[in-house]
Parts: C-alpha cells; structure tokens; sequence
C-alpha cells in the first residue's frame, strides 16, 4: 500500500490520473493529490522551507490534495511586478501589496497586473476552496512574528504555550476554534473578513468556508509536523 502511495505522489501513474503542476493566478504549485478528498492543503510562500518539507512528507499517506508554490522566494512576480502571493485573493489587498513592493510602477502597470488577478482569481479558487464543507489548511513559517501580533485582532485566543510564541493556529471558523482550543497548542480565531488584507484567512471569513493556518518557527520540522497531525487526527 505505501509503495502504491509513494508512486502515485512521485507522478509515476498515467498522467491522466492527475496532473502534477498547476499554474493559478501566475504562480506555479506543484499538486500532491491522493484519494478523493476534499481536504486542502496549502504552502504559498516559497522561502517557508520547513512549512513545504512537512507538507510534503505528510501527503505521501495523507488524504487530500495539496498546492505547494515551486518558487523559492517568499514574494512572486506577476505580469512583471513583485507580489506577496498571500495578498492576492482581493482587489484591494493585491493592490497595497503591488504599490508597496513595486515602487516605481506605474499606474498602468499596476492596473494591468490587477486586472489579471482579477481575471485569474476564479480558477486559483477552484482549486483552493475546499469542497463538501470540508477546510483549507495552509503552513507557514515565521522569523520575526508571533501570535503575539495576532491577539489584538482575533476574537477569540488560546493561549497554552506561551513560551512558543512562534508556533500556533489561526482559524477562521468558530466549531474549528471549539476542537483546537483542546489542544495543547496556541491557537487563535479571526472570523471576521475585514480589515481586508487580500490574505486567504479574510477572503475564506468572506466567502464563508473553513480554513485554518498553522505558523511555525523555520526550521521546526518536528513541531510543525507535530501539530498537523493533531489537527488531522482532531478536526473533521
Ligand atoms: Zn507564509
């Protein structure tokens, strides 16, 4: 069975069966996919290194289908201007994002590269929003951030491991909080889609499905693979 598993992540059955890479919005993702799932899982960002290595490992015999950016820098380059990918699921969020990594462009360059994401928006979704009320779960990595920036705007916090400031859960869904509030981890709940940042955790408040994000510090591989098994293994 696992060596099944391990053939068909490593794209080693009939290319029908899945295709292993998808371009969305301009960035590329590699696509792990087993099973029919409707489960998600997400790494975005490609300086996370810790974050892709325990999603990776954990999608050999894990259902679901995960989208992990191929780039290895934490911002993306869309019709020629620097974004931060996890900025782009809003006009508005995309466009603060673009002005302020972009400097010097000009007004028809940003509205150009807007207008594409724009355009794109809806197949990147397709493939990110989760199916049947089932959630999106999406790693990160942090080096200078912490829950402790996250408490002043969330609804509701747990806050169990307060010496591991670095490593916790952000859901956007108040059952998701109820189970993951149990936990011995920190976690936080942000239900609410605005300020509208143009990050994923606003838009799925928004558009009202389940998402949840695990942050960890670079580099704790057993920590973060840790807590994705717990959410897994907890979490319906
Ligand atoms: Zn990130």
């Amino acid at each position: 069975m696992s060596l099944d598993r391990r053939a068909f992540v490593a794209g080693w059955l009939p290319w029908f069966f899945h295709k292993p890479a998808e371009t969305l919005s301009g960035v590329e993702f590699r696509v792990l996919r087993y099973a029919h799932s409707p489960r998600r899982y997400l790494v975005i960002h490609g300086d996370e290194d810790t974050a892709r290595d325990v999603l990776t490992t954990y999608m050999f015999d894990h259902d679901g289908v995960a989208y992990v950016v191929t780039g290895k820098k934490r911002e993306v380059v869309i019709q020629g201007l620097t974004i931060d990918p996890n900025r782009m699921f809003s006009r508005e969020g995309a466009e603060r994002s673009l002005k302020s990594l972009n400097p010097s462009a000009n007004p028809e360059q940003l509205v150009t590269a807007l207008n594409y994401l724009d355009h794109e928006r809806g197949k990147l979704l397709d493939h990110l929003v989760p199916r049947k009320r089932s959630r999106l779960f999406a790693l990160h990595n942090n080096r200078d951030y912490s829950v402790n920036d996250e408490l002043a705007a969330s609804d509701q916090t747990s806050i169990k491991q307060p010496t591991q400031p670095r490593n916790f859960f952000l859901c956007t869904d108040p059952s998701d909080f109820e189970v993951l509030r149990q936990s011995p981890y920190n976690v936080v709940l942000q239900s609410k889609p605005d300020p509208d940042d143009g990050s994923l955790s606003r838009l799925s408040a928004r558009r009202g499905f389940r998402y949840i994000n695990l942050e960890c510090a670079i580099g704790e591989y057993a920590a973060q693979l840790e807590r994705v098994h717990w959410l897994d293994d907890h979490l319906p």
